[in-house]
C-alpha cells in the first residue's frame, strides 16, 4: 500500500504504546453493523483502521456487528465484504459478533453473580423516565435489589422465551446518580423474537450495543478500538464492561470526528429511505455516496484512499466539501484515463465541398499528458456531428465558436467555415453546411491563419450511438433548514440523461472503463446498463472545478 499517513493523535497513541512496550503488536477492527451497504464516511474508518495496522505491521479484523437481529441483512454482509476488498484491503480475520453470543450469555452471568447487573420490569418509557436527566440524578428502578438466585433465574427464563419483547431487560448495576447519563444502570440484554441473519432462532435475547462492543473487542484482543465522537461519552461504560466481564485483554477506545460531506446524506439508515421510496436506482446508483455508487460513478480505490489520507483524522466534527473527492478523482485519472470524443447533443453538419464517398483516417493521441498512451485513427469524412451549444446562429460577442460566416478548428482534423443554416418549418436549426480547407489538416503545421475556437465532433456515417448520464447533487443543502426533512431536499433535477454519438473505436468499451471526453470531463461505462446493443457512460466528473485546494 501507497506511503505513510501524516502524523495525528491516534497514530501517537499507537507510537507510544508500542514504545513502552504496553503492546508488541497492534489490532484494530472494522466493525460494520450489516444493517446496510457502506458509505464514503465508511471509508474513511476503513483507511483509518488498515492503514494504521498496515503501517505499524499490525492487523486488522473484519467484524461484523451483528446484535440486532430485525435490521441485519447477508445481502449487506455481501457488499461490505466486497466494497473493502475493493477499496483495496485484506482484512486478517472475519469474525461475527453473533458467534460470540454465548460468550457474551456467560458474561452477563458473571455479572449477576458479582451483583452487577439485574432483571428490571420496567418499561422502556419508564428507564427513560427514571433515569433522570443531567440535571437531576435518576431513581432506581424498584427491581434493582433482586437477589442473585433471583435474577439467575428470571434471566435464564429471559433466555427461554418465557416473556414477550420489553416485558424484561437486564440492566448493569452501576450508579444512577453518576454524572455521565451512561452510567445509570444501562440496558444490557433486551428480548427480540426474531430470526437473526446469522443465529437464525437460537436467541430470542440480545446483547445492547454498549455491552456487546467492548466484549467483541477484548475477545479479539483488539489493543485500539477506533469509533466515532458520539461514543466519547460511552468509554466509561465500555470501560467498566471490560473490567467487571473480568476480560483478559483491555482494549482502549479512542474517538475521532466522523465524515460529513456537502450535498449528500451520511448514515445508512437514510440512504436505505433513499433506496426504498425509490429516489434512486439502488445503493449503487450513482448519486450515492455509497462506495458501491461511487464505484459504479467511476470513481477509483486509489482517489478514495487519497481523499480519506487527505481530510486526515480529528476531535472535531466538520463537513467536507465533495468537490474535495472530485479534486482526487481528477488527479487519479488525469493520466490514466483516454482522451476521447463525444458529443452530448448533436447537430449535424455536412462539409459540402469534401468527397461524397470519401472517408480519411486522422492520426490522434490517446493522451496528450501521457504520450505512452500511444495514438488511434479516427474516421473523418462528409458529415459529422458536432455540440447544439458549438453553433450560434446570431452570436454574443466573444463567442469564438461557429457561426455564419465564421471559421474553427475541428479537433484533430481541418479548419471549417459556416456557409449555411438549415431549418425545420418551426425554425429550429436541424443542420448546418460548411465547408473545409484541405490545407489545415492538423498535424501539417499550417500557419497561413489563426482561429480563436476549436470544437470537437464525430464522424456521423461511423459513430456509435450511447447514452451519457450526467449528475447534480442529490441533496441541495441550501434547501435544508430545520423544519424540513432530508427527503424534501432532494435534488429532483439529479439526473440528465442524453442521447448522442461517440468514435467508432469505442465499440468495444466494457463496463468501468473511464474516458476523458473532451471538454465534457470523465466518464465511466456503466457496468448496470451497458450492453451489447447499448452504451451508457456516466459522468463522474466535469474538468474543471471551482474548489480551492490547498496543498
Ligand atoms: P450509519 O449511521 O451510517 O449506519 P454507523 O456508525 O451506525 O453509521 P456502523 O456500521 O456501525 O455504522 O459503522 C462501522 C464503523 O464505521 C464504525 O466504527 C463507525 O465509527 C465508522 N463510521 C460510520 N460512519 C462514519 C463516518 N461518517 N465517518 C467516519 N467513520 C464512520
Ligand atoms: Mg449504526
Amino acid at each position: 500500500m501507497e506511503n505513510h499517513t501524516p502524523s495525528n493523535f491516534i497514530k501517537n497513541i499507537i507510537m507510544d504504546d508500542l514504545k513502552t512496550g504496553k503492546h508488541k503488536e497492534i489490532i484494530t477492527r472494522f466493525p460494520p453493523e450489516p444493517n446496510g451497504y457502506l458509505h464514503i464516511g465508511h471509508a474513511k474508518s476503513i483507511c483509518l483502521n488498515f492503514g494504521l495496522a498496515d503501517e505499524f505491521k499490525g492487523k486488522t479484523n473484519l467484524r461484523f456487528d451483528d446484535t440486532n437481529p430485525v435490521k441485519e441483512d447477508t445481502e449487506y454482509v455481501e457488499s461490505i465484504k466486497e466494497d473493502v476488498k475493493w477499496l483495496g484491503f485484506e482484512w486478517d480475520d472475519l469474525y461475527f459478533a453473533s458467534d460470540y453470543f454465548d460468550e457474551m450469555y456467560k458474561r452477563a452471568i458473571l455479572l449477576i453473580k458479582k451483583g452487577k447487573a439485574y432483571v428490571c420490569d420496567l418499561s422502556a418509557e419508564e428507564i427513560r423516565t427514571y433515569r433522570g436527566t443531567l440535571k437531576q440524578p435518576g431513581k432506581e428502578s424498584p427491581y434493582r435489589n433482586r437477589s442473585i438466585e433471583e435474577n439467575l433465574t428470571l434471566f435464564e427464563k429471559m433466555k427461554d422465551g418465557e416473556f414477550k419483547d420489553g416485558e424484561k431487560v437486564l440492566r448493569a448495576k452501576i450508579d444512577m446518580a453518576s454524572p455521565n447519563l451512561n452510567m445509570r444502570d444501562p440496558v444490557i440484554y433486551r428480548i427480540a423474537h426474531a430470526t437473526h441473519h446469522n443465529t437464525q432462532d437460537k436467541w430470542c435475547l440480545y446483547p445492547m450495543y454498549d455491552f456487546a462492543h467492548p466484549l467483541e473487542d477484548a475477545i479479539e484482543d483488539i489493543t485500539h478500538s477506533i469509533c466515532t465522537l458520539e461514543f466519547e461519552d460511552h468509554r466509561p461504560l465500555y470501560d467498566w464492561v471490560v473490567k467487571e466481564c473480568e476480560m483478559e485483554s483491555t482494549p482502549q477506545q479512542i474517538e475521532f470526528a466522523r465524515l460529513d460531506m456537502t450535498n449528500t446524506v451520511m448514515s445508512k439508515r437514510k440512504l436505505k429511505q433513499l433506496v426504498d421510496e425509490g429516489y434512486v436506482d439502488g445503493w449503487d446508483d450513482p448519486r450515492m455516496p455509497t462506495i458501491s455508487g461511487l464505484r459504479r460513478r467511476g470513481f477509483t480505490p486509489e482517489s478514495i484512499r487519497n481523499f480519506a489520507k487527505e481530510i486526515g483524522v480529528s476531535k472535531s466534527n466538520s463537513k467536507v466539501d465533495y468537490q474535495m473527492l472530485e479534486h482526487f478523482i481528477r488527479e487519479d485519472l488525469k493520466l490514466k484515463a483516454p482522451r476521447t470524443m463525444g458529443i452530448l447533443r448533436p447537430l449535424k453538419v455536412v462539409i459540402t465541398n469534401y468527397p461524397a464517398d470519401e472517408v480519411e483516417m486522422l492520426d490522434a493521441e490517446n493522451n496528450p499528458e501521457n504520450l505512452e498512451m500511444g495514438m488511434r485513427q479516427i474516421p473523418f469524412s462528409r458529415e459529422i456531428y458536432i455540440e447544439q451549444e458549438d453553433f450560434m446562429e446570431n452570436p454574443p460577442k466573444k463567442y469564438f465558436r461557429l457561426f455564419p460566416g465564421n471559421e474553427v478548428r475541428l479537433k484533430h482534423a481541418y479548419f471549417i467555415t459556416c456557409n449555411e443554416v438549415i431549418k425545420d418549418e418551426d425554425g429550429n436549426v436541424i443542420e448546418i453546411h460548411c465547408t473545409y480547407d484541405a490545407k489545415t489538416k492538423s498535424g501539417t503545421g499550417f500557419t497561413e491563419r489563426k482561429v480563436k475556437g476549436t470544437i470537437h465532433w464525430v464522424d456521423a456515417k461511423n459513430a456509435i450511438p450511447a447514452e451519457f448520464r450526467l449528475y447534480e447533487p442529490l441533496i441541495l443543502d441550501e434547501d435544508l433548514t430545520d423544519e424540513k426533512t432530508f427527503l424534501e431536499c432532494v435534488n429532483p433535477n439529479s439526473l440528465e440523461i442524453l442521447n448522442g454519438f461517440v468514435e467508432p473505436n469505442m465499440k468495444n468499451v466494457k463496463g468501468q472503463d473511464k474516458f476523458q471526453f473532451f471538454r465534457h470531463g470523465y466518464f465511466n461505462v456503466d457496468s448496470k446498463y451497458t450492453t451489447n446493443e447499448r452504451i451508457v457512460f456516466n459522468r463522474i466528473v466535469s474538468l474543471k472545478s471551482s474548489f480551492k485546494f490547498n496543498k
